[in-house]
């Protein structure tokens, strides 16, 4: 029988003394103080700051989940609304565990996947998400030939058909949007460039069903992953390298609990290579420039620290650091699918984060993922403002 990746739904009355020891001490709201300086920055609960209200911090979702439980509430439509526009962040996370040794994030996330499976969660808010999944197994609705459009004329080896050290595993965006596909070409040539022996799945690759999770629908990601973990055992892939943090996430948190492989992102590998003397940066890009921590790399799995090694390898790079950073990064407006159904709100905490990089100075804000490099492009050019968005691959390309 194939192993099932685990159906995290089942547990959330696991996590009882969770929310029924939320003290409602509000900690969650903030940063940590002693890292950031300027008050004006203390805030970095998105939902939370937004709406206003104590039901759109961690702890309202703690004390929703602890009503709920008791039958004390029916969900109802504000309910939702609460629930589905928090970013996932998991600032709330890091504030709280260490010091109440409480779970806030996996409270929110299985609160999802149990108004998913009890029934009243908004599905239909993400109907065209739905949609394109089940016409193109893409979020976006990008057929698989045109995903895989990307590579044409790079002679890339085809994992399927020969066996490669890793599989390149692209993602959902970055091979959808048109202005995305330059930076997955940098993220191939840099691997070729340093003799990495990979391949990737071409028109085979299917959406690595991080979106779904994120709106808590576990049975709809299964059959994704297991579409892809298919893939990955008739190639007989053992390493697997993403640019995209969501599909990294997913991929190691869930994937590898049904499939056998190191999964490792495209930051972790640059800085690998670089350190073995593989990659050499030599030519100078002169600019001052911040890093943005993506929130599923960052702060979720700890990479805080190979993309910076990259960036100060970079002769002419002069790194600036956010008042808020590492595991006290603002979300960049992208985290937990709200996009698809707020892009208002979205857009705000967006702004928010550039509003941060030009009060620090910076020409440009450097990421490493697709949605945060979508997040600013979108938000600087409809505010018309004079900041540059670099993803780490080109920047890096551009200095070999
Ligand atoms: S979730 Fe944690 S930090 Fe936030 S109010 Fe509750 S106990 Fe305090
Ligand atoms: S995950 Fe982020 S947006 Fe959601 S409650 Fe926690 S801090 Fe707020």
């Amino acid at each position: 029988m194939k192993k099932k990746i685990t159906a995290r739904r089942d547990v959330l009355a696991e996590l009882r003394e969770d929310f029924s020891l939320c003290g409602k001490c509000k900690l969650c709201q903030a940063v940590m103080a002693q890292q950031c300086d300027d008050p004006r920055f203390w805030r970095n609960c998105p939902s939370g700051s937004r709406f206003r209200y104590e039901a759109y911090y961690a702890s309202g979702k703690m004390e929703i989940a602890r009503c709920l439980e008791l039958a004390e509430i029916e969900p109802d439509e504000k309910m939702k609304h609460v629930l589905y526009t928090c970013m996932l962040c998991g600032s709330c996370e890091d504030r709280c565990y260490p010091i109440k040794q409480l779970h806030p994030l996996w409270v929110i996330e299985l609160l999802r996947e149990q108004a998913v499976e009890d029934g009243w969660a908004p599905l239909d808010w993400f109907s065209e998400v739905y949609e394109n999944l089940e016409k193109t197994g893409n979020p976006y609705g990008v057929p698989p030939e045109k995903r895989a459009q990307w590579s044409e004329g790079m002679g890339l080896k085809n994992a399927l058909e020969e066996k490669v050290e890793y599989l390149l595993f692209t993602g959902d965006d970055y091979p959808s949007f048109p202005n995305l596909v330059p930076k997955l070409q940098s993220v191939a040539r840099i691997l070729k460039l340093a003799g990495v022996d990979f391949g990737i799945l071409g028109k085979e690759e299917t959406s690595s069903g991080s979106a779904l999770l994120l709106i808590g629908d576990r049975d709809r990601f299964e059959e994704f992953a297991e579409k892809n973990i298919e893939k990955f055992a008739a190639a007989g892939v053992s390493k697997l390298i993403t640019p995209d943090p969501h599909a990294y996430a997913v991929l190691k948190e869930e994937y590898t609990k049904a499939y056998d492989m190191k999964v490792y992102h495209l930051s972790e590998i640059a800085s690998s290579l670089i350190s073995k003397g593989k990659l050499k940066p030599s030519k100078s890009v002169n600019i001052k420039a911040v890093y943005h921590d993506p929130c599923r790399l960052g702060r979720r799995h700890g990479v805080f620290d190979e993309p910076r090694n990259v960036l100060k390898s970079i002769p002419g790079l002069e790194l600036l650091e956010f008042p808020r950073s590492k595991k006290n990064s603002l979300c960049c407006g992208g985290g937990g699918s709200v996009f698809f159904i707020e892009p208002e709100y979205a857009r705000w905490v967006t702004k928010e984060r550039i509003f941060e990089a030009e009060y620090i100075g910076a020409q440009a804000i450097i990421t490493a993922c697709p949605i945060c490099g979508r997040m600013f492009a979108d938000a600087i050019e409809a505010m018309k403002k004079d900041i540059a968005v670099y993803n780490l691959a080109m920047v890096l390309e551009n200095s070999l």
